[in-house]
Order: structure tokens, then C-alpha cells, then sequence
């Protein structure tokens, strides 16, 4: 077992029939007791990602998408922030799903995701994704209503019957090569608490305040009950989630990190071979550049 492996395994789900949220610890930080501690291996992982990003980009034949959901104030930004740092940006397209436009509403959810999943060769990282639909429209079931879903369509499987779509179109996409990783940045609503009032205290942190995030944490149960019900029924093999603990950023970082590495570890990536004729071109190649030198 690689570093990476063993320490992303504990927080990986493939199969959410037992899971409970309750069995996570948000304060969780593995064996590792500070920052200071945790510092060099990040640094580490994140090299060791780069180089793998560079094999991926290189062999062009699978697509590795990132998903992030979270309550506010989790470190999602901050995560894909830290732990793409390191990377090509031309390897690497981050995009974030806000409430759907009209022009998103006219059209099913899976549309407009769609469009973003990652090329081969790419990391697409979703900042939120198309799992807001079971999520923020469970919690607020007023925007179905924005959905204009035909009313007979709407029935008391609604949500079960999300959760299906949402495993095939998983499913589909990996058949393709694209290798899906899902992360769940698991915050206790006390640290939540704590970070808005940090937002309201100190100025360069007031951007990030908004009043609209605080009246979401009245609903704090429903949504972990959603998030509960959409692990256990999302995860699979070729699709996990993680369930990351995110009251210290530090291990948030550190083990999204981990687990990334160890996912692009287990695609065997290598360059593209060269072949006799390939060869022959190189050599070619290098007799005119020596030659031009000379002349030069
Ligand atoms: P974030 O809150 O992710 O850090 P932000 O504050 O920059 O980003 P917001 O304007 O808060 O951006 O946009 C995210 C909001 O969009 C969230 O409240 C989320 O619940 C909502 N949202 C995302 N997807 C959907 C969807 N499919 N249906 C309804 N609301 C959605
Ligand atoms: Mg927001």
C-alpha cells in the first residue's frame, strides 16, 4: 500500500448501504497531530501529483473528474486551490455550478454538465456539480417547481430515482475512461459557526460573508440527512465518494491530495511509447540540429 492509498482509504465509500455520517468525525486527522506535521507529505503528494498529471496529459486517453459538494464554508475553493497548485494549468479546467440560469432550466440537469466533463488527458474539477439536485432542491423543494418538471413525472421517487440517473450517467462516463472521484468536505456545523463569524470580524474575509449562507444553516439537519441518504446511495466501485473531515483544513487538503494521487497511481499512466519510426524521425532530427549548429 502506497502512503497515499492508506491514507485516503479510510474515508473512501463504494458501497453506501451501511454508511452513516454519524460514523465520521469531522475533527478527524488520522495520525497526524499539526499542520507542521502534515506539511511536508502535502508538499510531497503534490509533487507526486504533477508528475502523474504530466502522464496523464501526455497519454491522452483517460479524463479524471474531480467533484466537490459541501456545506459553505467547508474549504472547497481552498481545497481545489492547495491541491491543484502544483499542476499544468492547460492539464486542468475547474468550473463551478451556480443556481441554473433560464437557459439552464430550460433544459434536463445532466445538460448542463455535460458540456464541462473533462477531454482525455484533462482534470475537470466540478465546485459543486449536479449533485445540487438532490441536495439544495431536496432541502428546498420549491425549485423543482423552477423546473417546470412535467407534474405527473414528480412522485414519491423522485429522489430514488435521481440517485439511479445520476449512477448510470456515473456509469456511462466511466466506461469511457472518464474516472469520476467525489468529495464530501464533512464540517461540523460548530467550525461552521466559527468561520462565518471569522468572515464578519475580519475585513479581508468580508467578501466571503453571505447573510443567504447563515438562513442555510437553519436547515443544517435536512441537509445532512441528504447528504447522508445521497451517499449511500452513490457510491460505487468506479465512482466513491469520500467523505473528508474538514474542521482543520490542513488534513481537508492533505487527504483530497492523497486520494487523487492514489487514483492517478492506480491507472498505470506512462508516456506514449516510441516506435521504430518515431525513432527514426527523432534521430533524424538531432543529425540536422547538430549539423545546423555547425553552420551556425
Ligand atoms: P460557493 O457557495 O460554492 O462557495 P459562491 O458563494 O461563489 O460559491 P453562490 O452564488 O453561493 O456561489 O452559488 C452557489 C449556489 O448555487 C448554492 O447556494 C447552490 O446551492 C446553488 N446551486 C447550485 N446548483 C444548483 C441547482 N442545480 N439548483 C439550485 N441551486 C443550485
Ligand atoms: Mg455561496
Amino acid at each position: 500500500m502506497t502512503w497515499a492509498s492508506k491514507l485516503a482509504e479510510p474515508y473512501r465509500i463504494e458501497d453506501g448501504k451501511k454508511f452513516r455520517l454519524k460514523d465520521f468525525d469531522p475533527g478527524d486527522t488520522g495520525h497526524f497531530r499539526s499542520k507542521e506535521h502534515a506539511t511536508e507529505l502535502l508538499e510531497k503528494g503534490i509533487g507526486h501529483m504533477a508528475a502523474l498529471q504530466d502522464k496523464l496529459y501526455a497519454q491522452d486517453r483517460w479524463g479524471l473528474l474531480l467533484i466537490f459538494q459541501a456545506m459553505d464554508a467547508a474549504g472547497k475553493d481552498g481545497a481545489i486551490k492547495h491541491v491543484m497548485s502544483g499542476v499544468n494549468p492547460q492539464g486542468c479546467q475547474v468550473h463551478s455550478f451556480k443556481t441554473p440560469s433560464t437557459e439552464e432550466l430550460n433544459h434536463d440537469y445532466l445538460w448542463r454538465t455535460m458540456q464541462r466533463v473533462p477531454e482525455r488527458g484533462q482534470i475537470g474539477i466540478f465546485n459543486r456539480s449536479y449533485y445540487e439536485e438532490v441536495l439544495v432542491v431536496r432541502v428546498h423543494q420549491e425549485l423543482l417547481k423552477a423546473e417546470r418538471i412535467p407534474e405527473s413525472l414528480i412522485t414519491k421517487d423522485l429522489w430514488k430515482d435521481r440517485f439511479r440517473d445520476i449512477c448510470a450517467f456515473e456509469r456511462y462516463l466511466s466506461r469511457n475512461g472518464i474516472v469520476i472521484r467525489k468529495f464530501f468536505l464533512h464540517l461540523s456545523k460548530q467550525e461552521q459557526k466559527k468561520r462565518f463569524l471569522d468572515r464578519l470580524d475580519q475585513p479581508e474575509k468580508n467578501w466571503k460573508f453571505s447573510a443567504a449562507d447563515v438562513r442555510e444553516r437553519e436547515s443544517w439537519d435536512d441537509y445532512m440527512d441528504a447528504y447522508e441518504d445521497m451517499i449511500r446511495n452513490t457510491s460505487t466501485k468506479h465512482s466513491p465518494w469520500f467523505v473528508i473531515p474538514a474542521d482543520n483544513k490542513w488534513f481537508t487538503r492533505l487527504a483530497v491530495a492523497a486520494a487523487i494521487v492514489d487514483t492517478l497511481d492506480d491507472l498505470d499512466l506512462s508516456y506514449p511509447e516510441v516506435d521504430a519510426q518515431k525513432r527514426k524521425e527523432l534521430q533524424a532530427a538531432r543529425t540536422m540540429l547538430r549539423g545546423g549548429r555547425k553552420q551556425s
